[in-house]
Order: C-alpha cells, then structure tokens, then sequence
C-alpha cells in the first residue's frame, strides 16, 4: 500500500512536471487531441453556445478539401469512426459564432440582480475576460451561472492573476449570483488509455480546479471522458485522474461530473458509472465531488424524464443518492429519447416538452439546486435566455 502511494506520487510530481511543459509547447491540438474532442462532440457545443471558443483549426493546406465541404458528413464520421481513424476534417462552425459580441454594448441599460425567486440561470459568455460575466448573468435575469475559464476547446492553460480574482469578485459584489460553477475544457479526457493525453488532461483539469479556487466558485462542472478501450479500464482511469487533480488542489472548489448522453465511448451515461466514479475514490477527495444531471443528456441515455419523472429520480437516489446533486443542466433536446445524442433544444421546443421542466421547477427536493440552461442562444446572447428564463420563473410561481 505505501509503496502503492508513494508510486501513485511520483506519477503525479512527473505528470505535473509535464504540465509545465506543455504550457511551452505549441498550444495548438494535436490531431489525435481534436480528433478526441470531436469524438465528445464538444466543439459543436461550444459553437452552439456561442462562445469564443473555436472550432478545430481548419484542416491546412493539402488536407482533403472535399471533406471541410460537407461539415455533416464529417461530423457525423467524427462521432462514429472508430478511436484509431484519422482526425475527418474540422466542423464548419455556426453561423452564430462568427457574429458574437466581444462585449455587451456599452450604452445597454445596466440590468438589475435577480436575488429571489428560483434558482435559475444559464451559461454565459466569458469573452472579454471572467470580469464580464457577472454582468451578463444579471442581463438575462440569472441567479446563478456557469462559464468557461479559458476557452473550452484549446489546451492553452492560464493562470488566474490576483487582479483578475480581484475584478472578478468586485463584478460578482455588484451584480451577486447565488452560485457559478465553471464548465471544463472539451479536450479533456482523464478516462483516455493514451497515455500523454490523459496526462496533459489530468493538468489542464488541475487548471480548471485551480482558476475555480482563484475565483472562489462553488465548483467545475465536468463530462466523464471516454474510455476508447474498454469500460472498466476508463472507469478506473477517469476516477485516478479526478482523485490526482483533487489531492494536488486542495480547496472548496467541488468538481460536479456531469451525467453523459453516452455517444460513442463516453463515460457517465449511466448513474452506476457515475457512482463507480465516486465510489473509487479516496475518502479524502470524495467529499469534494458532486453530480450535474444535464436533461438532454439523460433523455438521450434512456432516463425518461417525460414519462416516468419520478422513477428517474427514484434511480437517481437509489444508485448515487440525491445528496450528491449539486448542478442541473436545463436543456430540451432535439433528437429522440434514448438516441445517445447530445444536442440541446430550447426548452419547450425539443423532445422532452415543457412537462419534465415544469416538474423540476415545482419539485421542492431540486429548490436549493443550481439550474443552468445550455441552450442555444441566438444571436444576441440575451434574448432567448431571458425568454427561457422567465418562462421558468413562471413555472416556478414566481412569475
Ligand atoms: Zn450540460
Ligand atoms: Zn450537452
């Protein structure tokens, strides 16, 4: 056992050695890495989200043209090729990203806080830096929020500087949220059998841990990797990784795994692999870790919260147990329950209805629980949130 622990160490001191290595290479993905992302369907969510976060760099000069001109296929190829395939040329991006404001105008009304009513809010934009998102928050009439910290679908790492934690609790004094949680990078893949991608994954999700605690957020929400090899190894894998970062950032920050649609060899599409996550790891960081069940995502995995709400909360409970919720994805889908896809819908507009939501709005053991929306925004960041946001708030009552 010690001789276990103090090998467990040295893999950990060498892995964060690499960390800083990898900060002075080239900052840019490698083929294998995109293809990884692409095979979490990450950037296209990032892309719908419109963040600025960018799509895989174009395929360069010599690369097969035909592919980037049917971004479809290519997506479609990207998700069910298998692990070796070569990396199918990038995604088109959305139309939405290209027209993303940098900032909010500068002569909008300055909004006023929403410090009652339920506990809802959404994804918001952190371009500018984090310092603007507190704003953006009390703009769409959010209670809480997530964000990214550095952009979601590039390893380049950043520190959080003592001005920026400093902007950035200012921003949050001003405009006060009751809970922000960060999302993860989309490259990450602590489950991953390579080994040198699961050890930049296991420093870049050091990063997301330590800018969180820099930030004095509650938490950073993350997708369980994929396994690529087989499922138990991925299991084990992803769960070391997660107790690795946890034991080298001690802190409040919590890590909230985010339940999967469970595309391709994604981990976390089932609450028992979400709960064998937890239950491998050490007592010490257990505590730390908390669940973020996504809607979309678990209609997709075949938890029909349309037609047996209460049973999938029964399971819930049964198998990871409800103290563990800490974060709820609002999000409809567009693709059919128990397709395994990931693909958000405007809520009321997609697959799973009003219904589900207007339970979950009404259901008093989910009042205390953070609900983000990640659903697409349109092309001024604001209006559909607003919508979808008080179309909630009117469920909840308090409308
Ligand atoms: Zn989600
Ligand atoms: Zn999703």
């Amino acid at each position: 056992m010690t001789s276990n622990r103090k090998a467990q160490k040295a893999a950990r001191v060498r892995r964060l050695a690499k960390k800083k290595m990898a900060k002075k290479r080239a900052t840019k993905p490698t083929k294998a890495e995109k293809y990884a992302a692409k095979n979490r369907e990450a950037l296209e969510k990032a892309a719908r989200s419109g963040k600025p976060a960018k799509p895989a760099a174009p395929a360069k000069a010599g690369a097969p043209a035909a592919k980037a001109a049917a971004p479809k296929a290519a997506t479609r190829a990207a998700k069910g090729a298998a692990p070796q395939a070569p990396a199918p040329a990038a995604p088109k991006p959305r139309s939405s990203r290209s027209i993303t404001p940098a900032k909010r105008p500068d002569d909008a009304p300055r909004p006023v806080p929403v410090t009652t009513g339920p506990l809802i809010g959404a994804h918001v934009s952190a371009a500018g830096g984090t310092p603007e998102t507190p704003i953006r928050a009390a703009d769409i009439g959010a209670r809480c929020f997530q964000l990214f910290t550095k952009q979601g679908n590039r390893w380049a790492d950043r520190e959080v500087t003592a001005d920026e934690a400093a902007a950035f609790r200012a921003a949050l004094a001003e405009f006060p949220s009751a809970a922000v949680v960060a999302h993860d990078s989309y490259l990450i893949n602590l489950a991953s059998p390579d080994e040198e991608l699961r050890d930049r994954s296991i420093a870049s999700f050091v990063g997301e841990m330590e800018r969180a605690e820099a930030l004095g957020l509650l938490g950073v929400v993350s997708h369980p990797g994929n396994y690529m090899d087989d499922r138990a190894s991925g299991l084990a894998r992803n769960a070391d990784g997660i107790a690795e970062a946890l034991e080298y950032v001690q802190g409040n920050a919590k890590l909230f795994l985010e339940t999967t649609a469970g595309s391709g060899t994604a981990l976390g599409a089932t609450f028992e692999e979400i709960a064998a996550i937890i239950a491998r790891l050490p007592a010490s960081v257990q505590g730390r870790v908390g669940v973020c069940l996504d809607t979309c995502h678990a209609y997709s995995a075949g938890y029909d919260l349309v037609n047996d709400y209460d049973g999938v909360w029964a399971r819930f409970d049964d198998v990871i147990g409800r103290e563990r919720l800490g974060v709820l994805h609002l999000n409809d889908s567009k693709t059919p329950f128990g397709s395994r896809k990931d693909r958000h819908e405007q809520i009321g507009d997609g697959t799973l209805g009003d219904a589900p939501f207007r339970r979950i709005m009404t259901d008093p053991r989910l009042a205390l629980v953070p609900k983000i929306l990640e659903t697409p925004k349109g092309d001024d960041l604001v209006t559909f949130d607003r919508r979808a946001l008080a179309k909630l708030r009117a469920w909840a009552g308090e409308g």
